[in-house]
């Protein structure tokens, strides 16, 4: 099946003999399952039968989910999380299990990853070393240097959509004995799958384009053979896993996937172009720039045609008080902190994302004060454009 046929039939519809099949996964609440005979239930325990006991270990709403992801992941198994940082702390943890207790994290990764390995693994003695993972000869030294565990990065980085090389990384890693952790929320599988590039493990906030309607907080890991069995031993021990109503939302969220994120990136694409040759926008970063830094990469590793659903441009001589001030004129657009929903969101890194990053390392980095982030919706164009339009001129 296609992505597009596969985001609205696959995980759905398990056939039992003698029994009607639901069109669509039903939510199921029981936490606690019971068999005809103990002895199955026994069995069941004891692995040597596959069935439900505890919602803990698994349930048929989240398995349905799972397999769906796995599916478009073209991943080995899956794991529906309670948060796409559950997802985080969950790779890292199998990834680091039987490996050297030192990571490789790209520089420019979400803020609460960069909180989790510093705050959280750390303390732990977990080394973290960050890089900037589109220059190989650098990776490739601190590979050198650290021995890491595993490599971390995000497919599409935040908020200026620098795009790694994961399948050269991912060879980098092999040869190093470490594993390779995608953080894919950005990019989707419609528009890339890294596991297929040599990825070990891609974790998804699902609370972003899968779910995709501002209405669920949720994750998933897909993983190759080897990791999906320690994500799936520690889940069972710690048990960070979705509830089945967020796993029912989540997969109807799915199957919209496909229209929605294609039209997100056509909005994208249009209102970047737009934006270029706007009197108050300074610069626009987009992945189909011709001139984009990691031009090579997106030809590469992204699906024809798409260049995902997020830009970021720099406003014509703002500061943070105007940049506030242009938030406030919004009338469509709504002014928040997420992204891949079907309304256009707009963020402001300097107050969000990367309000707890220093002013040098914001600078060092290229996020200016006048740098807004815009995460296309479905709308039509013409009036997220006018919005924009309005807010920008009547400064
Ligand atoms: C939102 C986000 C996360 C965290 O996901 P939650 O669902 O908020 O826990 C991780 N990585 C990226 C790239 C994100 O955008």
């Amino acid at each position: 099946m296609k992505f597009e046929s596969q985001v609205v039939h696959a995980g759905d519809r398990k056939r039992k003999p003698g029994t009607p099949v639901p069109s669509t996964t039903p939510i199921q609440l029981g936490t606690t399952y019971f068999y005809d005979s103990a002895a199955t239930l026994d069995r069941v325990l004891g692995h040597e039968e596959e069935g439900f006991c505890y919602a803990r270990y698994a349930n048929p709403t989240n398995e349905a989910l799972e397999e769906l992801v796995t599916s478009l992941e073209h991943g080995h198994g899956a794991l529906a999380t309670a948060s796409g940082m559950a997802a985080v702390q969950i790779a890292f943890q199998a990834a680091l299990l039987d490996r050297p207790h030192s990571v490789i994290a790209s520089a420019s990764i979400y803020g609460a990853t960069v909180g989790f390995l510093d705050q959280v693994l750390s303390p732990f003695g977990v080394k973290v070393k960050y890089v900037d993972v589109c220059n190989l000869p650098e990776l490739e030294q601190a590979i050198a240097d650290r021995q890491p565990g595993c490599i971390f990065l995000e497919g599409i980085s935040n908020p200026l959509l620098r795009v790694a090389r994961i399948d050269r990384i991912a060879e980098l890693a092999r040869g190093a004995g470490a594993s390779v952790i995608v953080d894919s929320t950005f990019a989707t599988p419609m528009l890339m799958r890294p596991l297929e590039m040599g990825a070990n493990i891609v974790v998804h906030s699902a609370t972003k384009y899968l779910a995709g309607h501002g209405d669920v907080l949720g994750g998933v890991v897909v993983s190759d053979a080897p990791h999906h069995e320690a994500v799936r031993r520690i889940s069972r021990l710690v048990g960070p896993v979705l509830g089945p109503f967020e796993s029912y939302l989540t997969m109807r969220g799915i199957k919209t996937l496909a229209v929605r994120f294609e039209r997100q990136c056509q909005n994208a694409k249009s209102l970047a172009e737009w934006l270029k040759t706007h009197p108050c926008v300074e610069r626009v970063y987009y992945c189909s720039d011709a001139g984009h830094p990691d031009a090579a990469a997106i030809q590469q590793l992204f699906a024809p045609g798409l260049f995902g659903a997020i830009l970021s441009f720099e406003i014509k001589d703002a500061n943070k008080e105007s940049v506030l001030a242009f938030m406030d004129r919004l009338k469509m657009i709504v002014p928040g902190t997420s992204l891949g929903d079907v309304h256009t969101l707009l963020l402001y890194p300097l107050i969000a994302s990367h309000r707890n990053v220093s002013p040098k390392m914001r600078e060092r980095t290229g996020i200016r004060d006048n740098l807004v982030r815009v995460a296309a919706g479905i709308e039509n164009i013409e009036d997220i454009k006018a919005d924009l339009d309005n807010a920008l001129r009547s400064a």
